[in-house]
């Protein structure tokens, strides 16, 4: 019998020699698969062991349905997979190398190796919070007129920490908060590799805190919060309507704005629309500097495209590029999901000419996914807005008059025609209206914004949040 690991190990090298004769391009392969590590068998579930989640959602979006297959019918068992992130590859290890029959040894490539962050604590030392992406850096982060500010921000707290505190980064998902955060976090270590660097999301930051409960380590967790010199926190929206985490955190950030130490936050919203965050959160939150990332535009989507496929060693027309730039515009994770799905499928066929029709006909479901997030409808505008505002959408509809309703229907005609196709007369009909009615909103909405805070913000928070959806 063969002990778990050495039976991963096995698996892995049938699996890979399956991968290797037909579903995998040569360079794709030495690329990425020679650097997956087996790391044990979870009854029949192989764990395959990578370096980040960068490796994860590349190696398992592009080749995930073609590993599923290879693990299928191996000595008479049908295996499955799941990745693990925070196992870089040992060097000069054999472990990922399929067995002698198959192929001859590949050398790994010594450029994706990640950097680590100094976590000298137990506590947060998990895989995900001590590594940072090593392929998300300022250099290849692609700028444009609709993430300048919040990049040339995110320099600044490496440049000068603690001028801009908190800087507090937030927009819609897929579009590069994340990738700053790890830039910032790269930065500070290379320019000063004595800082202590903390990266977490704000979920393991939780998941910390409840362990430390549990096991009563309360004051590591408390202590890797506090004794860092620049602390970084992805989707710190998270911490809304958690309260005691609210209290250890409100003292953390104290504790380090006390001492100019540089705090970077990231989230999907502004601080005042995190439901159930304190309000000494929210004025601590917004006491540095707040900054909206949006979503790149045309020209910063082909750079970002022409980008990664010098990464992976392709090239494509720019005809090609500018054609998926220009259908996928709402979320740069699709956009980079859409190429590695292309060259997934072009790698096996290099000698297919790669025309538009080709891409449309390969990318066909991208596109549908993309064209669907993007088409809001007036019923979800209405639903949405009236949860937003604890009304039914009934009283959306209704002729009822007080302003608690009057004003949340003129914001639900406004955003219909704002964030739709349709026209004045068509939510009109939507809203049992005539189309002068809900002119009247769209005039009236902006207007009533200029004079009353809470309700710009409600306005730009429901379009955001409909245009997320
Ligand atoms: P968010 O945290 O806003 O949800 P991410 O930072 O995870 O988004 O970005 C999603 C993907 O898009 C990542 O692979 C990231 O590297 C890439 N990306 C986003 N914006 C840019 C950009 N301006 N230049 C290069 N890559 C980008
Ligand atoms: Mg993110």
């Amino acid at each position: 019998m063969f002990n778990d690991g050495k039976l991963a190990t096995e698996l892995w090298n049938v699996a890979l020699s399956r991968l290797r004769n037909g579903k995998v391009h040569e360079n794709i392969y030495e690329q990425w698969f020679v650097n997956i590590v087996p790391v044990r068998l979870d009854g029949a579930c192989l764990v395959l062991g990578v370096a980040d989640e960068f490796v994860i959602e590349w190696v398992d979006g592009a080749y995930g349905v073609d590993i599923a297959e290879v693990l299928c019918n191996i000595a008479g068992h049908d295996y499955t997979y799941k990745f693990e992130a925070g196992h870089a590859p040992e060097e000069n290890s054999g472990a990922a190398v399929p067995a002698a029959d198959a192929v001859p040894a590949v050398e790994p490539l010594p450029d994706r190796k990640v950097s680590r962050l100094q976590v000298e604590a137990p506590v947060l030392e998990r895989p995900r919070s001590t590594y940072v992406n090593s392929t998300y850096t300022f250099d290849n982060f692609v700028v444009g007129e609709e993430n300048r500010y919040a990049y040339t921000a995110a320099r600044r707290a490496v440049e000068c920490p603690g001028l801009f505190n908190p800087l507090y980064i937030y927009g819609n998902t897929g579009i590069g908060k994340t990738h700053l955060l790890h830039a910032i976090a790269h930065e500070t270590q290379k320019n000063n590799p004595d800082m202590v660097v903390r990266y977490a999301t704000c979920e393991e930051i939780l998941n910390c805190f409840v362990e430390s409960l549990k096991s009563h380590q309360y004051g590591s967790f408390r202590s890797q919060l506090r004794d860092v010199d620049m602390l970084l926190v992805d989707d710190i929206h998270v911490l809304g309507s958690k309260g005691q985490l609210q209290e250890q955190f409100f003292n953390a950030f104290n504790a380090l704005y006390a001492e100019n130490k540089q705090i970077v936050l990231t989230s999907d919203k502004r601080p005042s629309e995190i439901a159930g965050l304190e309000a000494r959160l929210i004025s601590r939150f917004e006491q540095g500097v707040t900054t909206e990332i949006y979503a790149p535009g045309l020209e910063v989507r082909i750079a970002i495209l022409r980008g990664m496929q010098q990464d992976f060693m392709m090239r494509f027309d720019d005809e090609i590029l500018e054609f998926i730039a220009s259908r996928i515009s709402s979320n740069v994770r699709r956009l980079r999901g859409a190429l590695m799905q292309l060259l997934a499928r072009v790698s096996l066929y290099p000698d297919t000419p790669v025309t538009v029709e080709r891409v449309e006909s390969i990318l066909h479901s991208v596109f549908e996914e993309e064209f669907s997030s993007q088409q809001i409808t007036v019923d979800e505008i209405q639903k949405k807005v009236a949860e937003y505002f604890n009304l039914h959408v009934s009283d959306l509809l209704s002729n009822k008059r007080p302003k608690s309703i009057a004003e949340p229907r003129m914001v639900a005609m406004y955003l219909a025609r704002k964030l739709t196709t349709s026209s004045f007369p068509q939510i009109g009909s939507a809203f049992g209206r005539n189309h002068a009615t809900i002119m009247n909103a769209w005039n009236k909405v902006p207007e009533l914004c200029s004079q009353d805070e809470e309700l710009r913000r409600a306005v730009s928070l429901l379009e955001r949040q409909l245009k997320s959806q």
